[in-house]
């Protein structure tokens, strides 16, 4: 595999950026350069938007069925590519290559199942009060959309915004990770090599805060989605807000995970070791904050800790490797200090806890146990291999340590009483709860927080929603 530059892709083009910046690609298990992305300026932006601009019309006038059957070609060669994209996201991200694989064919099913929901953007008929009147609502496309996404999933956090977009008939300007850009470039490409019209979808990359505060305020743009951190998103909100455009938030979680003492504990071990360790940990609903009862808390933590110490950390490329490096150096030093802080305020730590060597950001995966709440770790997202595993004693003191943060995005729990299930299906504070499996992230079923967590859902048949304006109609023939 030979690792590509990444251009701008805009006005159905691929081009560098107008006065030649680019920015380094490194390899997070070398720390070597593998390649350049070109660094838009605000003449790259413009462009984009006016191809945006330009393009919307034509694509919203397409018919639901012929961008159906665009983005289903687009489905099938991101399929047909997936090896080859799965070895750049791999050598940019540091996933194993076998995770990249999964996301590539998971992106294809996401655009699939956006693109037969294009086909269902229902208006409705209501019932008049008089004779003779008729009450319609049509959806419509909501406008050019502006997209940020982050570097953990450089594929599937684009086909979401990507997919709904084009599926209800806008057009959109990508802002890419620049830390992993070329396997969500390969994405693009496959809509492009399907026949998307030149303008629809546009790819930029640049300094994040810097196209953000030109895009989002900019008359061109009308919808925002955002995935990443809490505090950027709720700037990024305030900004969208500010200028009275719609946005969807996918940010930050700190996810509990309820074990009860009626749970098959082995069956929540093997499940949630294999989930907390996925991806180094940094995705927005790994397992963080684990609450065990008493009676199986010395046998959970005995055997999260094994399955730690048996997960293989190495290179992506190794086809051996459990989890790769962290994808970025930033994220080495910020886990330390939450480890550390944690430690000196009475956690203990049972495995792990810092780097692996000095070459490549590879960290331990770690256990941590019986860490008071005023930790750091126990309030905000590590974002890393790192698992809390605390006890408790009653339902009661289980379900409000799990509703003490102001986060809500996923939520884990393992009990054989309906009784309890029941509890904490009308009372976890979550956007999304999981009991007993691991049941989220479908392309079919919601995915989005409430609280601190964001605003909106990218999956399932609201997502779609987000992209399309409402508008009533009312006439007296
Ligand atoms: P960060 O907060 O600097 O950046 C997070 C993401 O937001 C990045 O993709 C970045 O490019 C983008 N970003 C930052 N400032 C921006 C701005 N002003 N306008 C537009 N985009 C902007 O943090 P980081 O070190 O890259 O990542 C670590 C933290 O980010 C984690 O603690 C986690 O909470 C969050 N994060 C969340 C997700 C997610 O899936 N929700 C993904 C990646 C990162």
């Amino acid at each position: 595999m030979t690792y590509p530059d990444t251009q701008l892709f805009i006005a159905g083009e691929w081009r560098d950026a107008r006065d030649g910046r680019s920015i380094a690609v490194i390899d997070p298990a070398t720390e070597e350069e593998i390649g350049r992305v070109a660094h838009a300026g605000i003449a790259d932006l413009d462009a984009a938007l006016d191809a945006a601009a330009a393009a919307f019309p034509g694509w919203a006038a397409t018919g639901a069925f012929a961008r159906y059957k665009l983005m289903r070609r687009a489905a099938d060669l991101l399929r047909e590519r997936a090896d080859d994209i799965a070895a750049i996201m791999t050598a940019e991200q540091g996933k194993p290559v076998a995770q990249s694989k999964m996301e590539v064919m998971g992106g294809a099913d996401t655009i699939d199942w956006f693109a037969e929901e294009a086909r269902r953007t229902y208006g409705q008929v209501i019932p008049p009060r008089q004779n003779g009147v008729t009450q319609i609502t049509l959806k419509q496309p909501v406008g050019p959309v502006a997209a940020f996404t982050p570097w953990n999933f450089p594929i599937n956090q684009v086909v979401r915004k990507l997919s709904a977009a084009l599926a209800a008939g806008c057009s959109i300007i990508v802002k890419a990770p620049e830390e992993t850009p070329a396997s969500p470039a390969a994405l693009i490409r496959c809509f492009a090599d399907a026949g998307l019209p030149a303008g629809v979808a546009n790819l930029v990359y640049g300094d994040p805060a810097e196209i953000s505060s030109y895009l989002i305020p900019h008359p061109i743009i009308r919808k925002i989605s955002f995935t990443g951190s809490t505090p950027v998103g709720k700037q990024l909100a305030a900004l969208a807000g500010a200028h009275m455009k719609k946005a969807t938030m996918e940010l930050g979680g700190h996810a509990p995970v309820l074990v009860f003492d009626d749970a098959d504990v082995d069956q929540a071990v093997s499940l949630m070791a294999t989930h907390k360790y996925r991806n180094a940990g940094q995705v927005c609903v790994s397992p963080t904050r684990f609450l065990v009862q008493d009676g199986v808390a010395d046998q959970f933590i005995e055997g999260f800790t094994a399955a730690a110490q048996a997960v293989k950390v190495g290179a992506g490329t190794d086809p051996d490797t459990v989890m790769g490096p962290l994808a970025n150096e930033r994220r080495i030093p910020a886990l330390q200090r939450m480890i550390d802080d944690a430690v000196a305020k009475g956690g203990k730590l049972a495995t792990g806890g810092k780097r692996v060597g000095n070459h490549g950001w590879f960290f331990e995966p770690t256990v941590l146990t019986d860490v008071p709440v005023e930790a750091e770790i126990m309030n905000e997202e590590p974002f890393g291999p790192v698992a809390v595993i605390n006890r408790f004693d009653t339902t009661d003191a289980a379900m409000a340590e799990a509703n003490r943060l102001p986060y809500g995005l996923a939520s884990y729990a393992f009990t054989r009483s309906a009784e309890t299930a029941h509890r904490l299906e009308q009372e976890m504070r979550a956007g999304m709860l999981t009991i007993n499996h691991l049941g989220l992230a479908l392309p079919e079923v919601p995915f989005g927080g409430i609280g601190d967590s964001g605003i909106g859902t990218e999956g399932g048949s609201e997502a779609i929603e987000a992209y399309l304006d409402t508008r009533f109609v009312s006439r007296l023939d």
